[in-house]
């Protein structure tokens, strides 16, 4: 359990996260002009009247982004609303033509309600994070102030662009239900689970580098047991996970210190300082009434059927949380083999591509990626597009794998052998590793007279050694084991001559 010390005893601290993931689609949430918004498209190039909220202009719901609103409840164990609406959120700034933003009002049923992802807890056990609503809302434009000293710049691309947003529950009435985030960790893997299942579902890049995924951080902090929760501050636009764990970390102890001297927490909102990792008051928070929500009278409400549901449930692909249970139960891989095998989506597929569904290649395919192949990310193509030499780098395919495994699993060559193949791929070497293989005639030598052979010539010259051994000093066996492979220019099946050896030496 993630704590800290205070002068009058331990602290834990309550995080709430309102995530943004911006949502891959042709079109924006309600106009029909481009959403490629990325920075090498010219500016205010991919803007329609309706973005700019010319006079007469109306909005058109895009049935697509609906359906990724969906497909993301189905994917944290949500239930659609059939029936919710857009709200207009009003308020003033550059980047907001309109006036407002539309959204779904707080307080309503968004889209998506009442759903949960499990992560894990700081304690190393599965904790389910309860997910109180999703909701579809518009992106704002960019404001640019750093093109002109005296002047500032909007870039409406981005304007409409959907956004799915993601905000975290915190069940008041049962606070012993611990099912919500409580340390810096624990945000950070809920975050990663959120941006894995919207990749895994196609519906967003979720890349906080990028600007595709933002979370808004709340934080709140309260004495280690106690049963209630305390006010809370909100750190903006977060993104950076890094950011994230130092923000929160860094907010809960000015909590902390201001309790501790009697202080009260008020409601505001915080400004993150990447210089110094401190948190600054920037304002005292805005309540939803400031805003003045209310129906968007330009929209209809948004009705959601059974059959419409049903239609995209089929459509599901496998979420990472199955993807975990399926190479824990059908390839029999450990828990923390699955869980890196699954830290992102890109892997998973790259591993279940060299597995090929043969659940006997798993733990061999996996012990190569987790300790060889994430060791040189250069040397493999995540999206496996890419094989042969580029850019002067071997690429190594989960076909090259599968090969190597099932050559060590066949006892064509053994495990050194299969390293040094490995090695000459890291080195440049091309072709698949059987033909790296014939070309430096690494081939195991299984043939039992041919080992003997060497094992006699070991035995003859070592006879100091052999008397030590059947005097009862076993732990020579290595000794000889190593001598033979080494005889056998490291070519010799080493399971093979570990049986000779000991056949030979009584
Ligand atoms: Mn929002």
């Amino acid at each position: 359990m993630f704590t800290i010390k205070g002068k009058t005893g331990d602290w834990e601290v309550v995080v709430g996260l309102e995530t943004h993931i911006e949502v891959l689609s042709k079109s924006k949430l309600f106009s029909g002009a481009s959403a490629d918004y990325n920075p090498t498209v010219a500016p205010n190039t991919q803007v329609s009247m309706v973005d700019v909220a010319m006079p007469g202009m109306l909005p058109v719901l895009n049935e697509y982004c609906v359906e990724q609103a969906i497909k993301f409840g189905l994917g944290i164990n949500a239930e659609i609303a059939h029936n919710s609406r857009f709200a207009r959120k009003q308020y003033f700034y550059p980047d907001l033509p309109q006036g407002y933003q539309i959204t779904q009002a707080t307080g309503e049923p968004a889209v998506v309600n009442n759903g949960w992802i499990e992560i894990m807890s700081d304690d190393g056990k599965p904790k389910k994070i309860l997910i109180e609503r999703a909701h579809m809302e518009q992106d704002a434009a960019k404001n640019k102030h750093d093109m002109h000293p005296a002047k500032s710049f909007v870039d409406f691309n981005r304007t409409g662009v959907m956004l799915l947003e993601i905000v975290t529950a915190l069940d008041t009435k049962n606070p012993e239900n611990n099912s919500y985030i409580t340390s810096p960790d624990e945000a950070e893997r809920y975050l990663r689970q959120i941006r894995e299942i919207a990749r895994a579902l196609g519906i967003s890049k979720a890349n906080m580098e990028e600007g595709s995924m933002r979370a808004d951080v709340n934080v709140s902090v309260r004495p280690v047991g106690a049963k209630y929760f305390n006010e809370r501050c909100e750190i903006k636009n977060m993104v950076s996970f890094k950011f994230i764990k130092t923000a929160i970390e860094y907010e809960a102890k000015r909590q902390i210190e201001i309790l501790e001297n009697g202080g009260q927490i008020d409601r505001c909102t915080m400004r993150f300082n990447q210089g110094d990792g401190t948190t600054t008051v920037q304002r005292s928070k805005e309540d939803a009434l400031d805003y003045r929500y209310f129906p968007d009278p330009d929209l209809l409400p948004l009705i959601i059927t059974d059959e419409q549901i049903e239609r995209i449930r089929k459509t599901m692909p496998e979420l990472p949380a199955a993807t975990r249970t399926r190479y824990i139960e059908k390839f029999g891989l450990p828990e923390y083999d699955a869980a890196r095998l699954t830290e992102t989506v890109d892997i998973s597929h790259w591993f279940d591509a060299a597995v090929g569904g043969k659940a006997e290649r798993a733990k061999g395919v996996a012990n190569w990626m987790i300790s060889e192949l994430f060791a040189h990310p250069e040397n493999y193509d995540i999206t496996n597009e890419k094989s042969g030499i580029v850019d002067g780098m071997r690429i190594i395919t989960p076909s090259d794998l599968a090969e190597l495994v099932d050559m060590v699993a066949a006892s064509e060559i053994n495990g050194k052998q299969a390293k040094d193949i490995f090695i000459k791929m890291l080195d440049g070497e091309d072709g698949t590793p059987r033909a790296i293989a014939d070309k430096f005639g690494m081939k195991q030598i299984t043939d039992t007279g041919a080992i003997e052979q060497i094992i006699d010539e070991v035995i003859a010259n070592n006879p100091g050694q052999v008397e030590q051994y059947k005097s009862g000093k076993v732990g020579l066996l290595g000794f000889f084991v190593g001598n033979v492979m080494k005889a056998s220019g490291g070519k010799a099946n080493p399971a093979i001559v570990n049986e000779l050896i000991k056949k030979k030496l009584g």
